[in-house]
């Protein structure tokens, strides 16, 4: 129960529990004996990553990663048998909090890894492979770890949502060399999109996000099932006669009488700007267009062929992150890292 005095949300996230433990549950069946892990970086991808990783250990999964230190204390107390890895290695700045959390730093430079060695503790590490962004060089990876505990040697593809690309091809047999030189005790490669490029990209672990979370592709070819959906409430109804415009620079014009819902839903809770005049609500079945601008905390809907609305009614938002990508021509990725603090995550 909330306290008495709490205002409650106007606008939910209806989270699928059901569909977060499917889309995993391919992922781990496409690896065979490979383990699958999941990336749970920026609050799960939107959704709450502490409700995520409860959710995917349940359905099996025992190694999550985020990219800061600073996403390990929302994830705590962990699971038993949970293991979290922080993507970004460790600072100096960042040494007395890490070595108090549960967690243990994927090394990036040999800087991190002269740092971390003082410690004794196991670590995890990075090897950069092409995509020229973060990790050890192929050539020093093997003298700057040499005695470590590495309990999982990584690599980042820079091109995998490009299958046809050459440098996936190229990454995976740099990676391979490494894999054949450098001693860890497992060795990973693919992402969600690297995971589709087939068995000689699995190694011992996978590190699917976007793919559990509704984007992109999951394995068999299959669109990767939506984990979200929106409910805003209807504010406040209105019926507009043809010719009047609504909302920011009157980028809507009704051409016939047209019934406006406006619904507590904007672009500061993720619901994309670029959705304006292309996103939708639906209403039994009815799809009720977005009309005009979103502004940042509403938007305004369609709701002329739905006249059983009423104002205080909650309005059901679909949230195919594949679909509004298209739509909105932001990625699939920005679009689920965008969903604000508004809203009332209810997990079903
Ligand atoms: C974010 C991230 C992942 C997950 O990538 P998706 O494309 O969301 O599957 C995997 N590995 C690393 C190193 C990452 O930074």
């Amino acid at each position: 129960m909330r306290p008495p005095h709490s205002p409650p949300p106007q606008a939910r996230l209806l989270l699928d529990s059901a569909a977060l433990a499917a889309n995993w549950q391919d992922f781990a069946a496409s690896v065979g004996r490979a383990d699958c892990g999941a990336a749970i970086k920026a609050d799960g991808y939107g959704l709450g990553a502490r409700a995520v990783m409860l959710r995917l250990a349940a359905a099996g999964c025992r190694t999550f990663y985020v990219a800061h230190w600073q996403e390990v204390p929302p994830l705590l107390p962990l699971p038993d048998g949970v293991t979290v890895s922080v993507l970004h290695g460790v600072t100096v700045e960042e040494l007395p909090a890490a070595l108090e959390l549960p967690a243990r730093p994927v090394l990036v430079t040999p800087g991190q890894v002269a740092l971390w060695r003082q410690t004794g503790r196991p670590c995890e590490a990075m090897v950069d492979t092409g995509m020229n962004r973060l990790g050890l060089a192929p050539a020093e990876a093997a003298d700057v770890l040499a005695g470590l505990d590495v309990m999982v040697l990584h690599s980042h593809l820079a091109c995998a949502e490009t299958p046809a690309h050459p440098q996936n091809e190229a990454q995976r047999a740099c990676f391979a060399d490494v894999v054949g030189r450098v001693p860890a005790r497992a060795y990973a490669l693919a992402n969600s999109p690297g995971a589709l490029l087939g068995p000689a990209y699995h190694f011992d672990l996978i590190r699917p996000g976007l793919g559990l979370f509704g984007g992109g592709n999951r394995p068999g070819g299959w669109p990767s099932r939506p984990v979200a959906g929106m409910q805003a409430r209807i504010i406040q109804l209105r019926d507009v006669a043809a010719g009047q415009s609504v909302g920011y620079s009157a980028a809507f014009t009704a051409t016939r009488p047209t019934r406006i819902a406006t619904v507590a839903l904007g672009y500061a809770d993720g619901y994309a700007r670029g959705l304006s005049g292309l996103g939708w609500a639906e209403v039994g079945g009815v799809r009720c267009p977005a009309a005009g601008r979103i502004s940042m905390d509403m938007a305004a809907f369609d709701v002329t062929d739905a006249p059983m609305l009423s104002e205080g009614d909650w309005l059901d938002i679909p949230f195919d992150p594949n679909a509004l990508a298209a739509l909105s021509g932001r990625s699939a990725y920005e679009l689920l890292v965008a969903l604000g603090q508004r809203f009332e995550r209810v997990w079903q």
